[in-house]
């Protein structure tokens, strides 16, 4: 029995997460479960999975979660330490919080030694430096679910990148990849989360829609593979079939290929060095017929450079774009700003903040904390441009 413990277990990727392990109970329990603040939600799937402990974030809501799971024997808690005791209660920790706010708990199973499987990129983003060296210390071992670093992870197949001289992310292009820069200027946060081929939080719906996701996972895989920004590359690829590549020095590529379902990269972290099964939809190559690829634009989608920027400056760089970038995106999506703004908003804190990366997670989470403050005077201030 592997002992898995969900962090964010009633968001996306918790409940693909869910799905596999409810197929698989004869190979798996689940020890903790945690949520920010659906609680009738995160109580059904502590009774449902036999949790030990459920722990709701939002500390207003224990008494509520104690008397959803009234009569259970599973353990009601709240707050960051509960999210940390969460983190540690298992072997296998599934890191699906969205955002810097899983940045502490991830950290803790970091610093115990653990196995996380990492979808939540925001924390390595943030604190890449910092946690990757605390994980050579403990022994804890990160291992990629975002889905083009987990394509990566399976191309490796165990080999560091000593033999390897480009990293491939494939990137869909998102909702607005054929659309004006006018029209994306003017999308709704509606047009924004509508997503062609994967169904996923809004948060990162909306990354993907301005392509910051993609930035963003140029830093997880300079952090997770250890490579210089300038040998990962990006390239569009609409269908979704491909999810990275991995060149190595004789020139070969190897891919991986699969149907866009995240319960395949899931499955894979689940099950690892095994195999499992996930439900997810055989690829039918005869069906999808053809593979294409573009350059990715980068007039239209400048979080690209923005990513790449920040991770050449170096020190606190990506974490003041990925703060800025959460900041703006909740903007967005709130109708506060438009789509073409959050990209100027993240520029704009990107070219103020020049630190180095703290060396402690409370200084990095108080960092990360200025660098909010500052993009939401910003937007305070600053009337939409469009
Ligand atoms: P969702 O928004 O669907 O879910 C987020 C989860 O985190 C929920 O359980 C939510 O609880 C919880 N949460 C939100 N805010 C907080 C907080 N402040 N403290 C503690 N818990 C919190 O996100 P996704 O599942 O889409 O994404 C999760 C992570 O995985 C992100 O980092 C994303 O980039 C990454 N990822 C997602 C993919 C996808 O397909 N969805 C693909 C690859 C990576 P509640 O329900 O109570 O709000
Ligand atoms: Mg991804």
């Amino acid at each position: 029995m592997k002992r898995v413990a969900i962090l964010g277990a009633t968001g996306s990727i918790g409940t693909s997460t869910l799905d596999l392990l409810e197929a698989a109970s004869e190979r798996f329990e689940v020890t903790a479960v945690t949520a920010s603040s659906n609680v009738a939600e995160l109580a059904a799937i502590a009774r449902r999975t036999r949790a030990s402990l459920a722990v709701i974030a939002d500390e207003s809501r224990l008494s509520e979660l104690r008397e959803a799971l009234s009569g259970s024997n599973i353990q009601a808690a709240a707050g960051g330490e509960a999210l940390a005791e969460a983190a540690v209660s298992a072997d296998l920790v599934i890191a699906a919080i969205v955002g810097t706010a899983g940045l502490a708990p991830v950290m803790a199973a970091v610093r115990a030694g653990k196995t996380i499987g990492l979808a939540n990129k925001e924390a390595l983003v943030s604190a890449g430096a910092l946690m990757i060296e605390e994980a050579r210390r403990t022994g804890a071992v990160l291992l990629p679910i975002d889905s083009e670093h987990n394509a990566i992870f399976q191309c490796l197949a165990g080999q560091d990148c000593g033999q390897v001289s480009r990293l491939i992310l494939t990137a869909s292009g998102g909702p607005f990849r054929t659309w004006s820069a006018e029209e994306m200027a003017r999308a709704t946060a509606a047009e924004a989360v509508a997503h062609p081929n994967w169904s996923m939080g809004a948060k990162i719906s909306v990354d993907s829609a301005t392509m910051m996701n993609k930035g963003l996972e140029l830093i997880e895989a300079h952090h997770l593979f250890a490579l210089p920004e300038e040998r990962i590359d990006i390239l569009v690829h609409p269908q979704s079939v491909i999810h990275s590549l991995v060149e190595y020095a004789d020139g070969s590529m190897l891919a991986q290929l699969g149907s866009p379902d995240m319960r395949v990269p899931i499955g894979h972290i689940l099950a690892y060095p095994e195999r499992m099964a996930t439900g997810a939809r055989r690829l039918d190559l005869l069906e999808v017929a053809r593979l294409d690829f573009e350059a990715p634009d980068p007039v239209r989608f400048p979080a690209l450079r923005l990513a790449r920027e920040a991770l050449r400056r170096g020190g606190a760089g990506p974490l003041t774009l990925n703060a800025a970038n959460e900041v703006a995106v909740e903007a967005f999506l709130a109708g506060a700003i438009h789509f073409g703004d959050i990209a100027s908003h993240v520029e704009e804190q990107l070219t103020r903040m020049d630190k180095p990366l703290p060396a402690s997670i409370d200084d990095v989470l108080a960092l990360d904390a200025e660098v909010r403050r500052a993009t939401r005077a910003q937007l305070g201030t600053g009337a939409p441009s469009c």
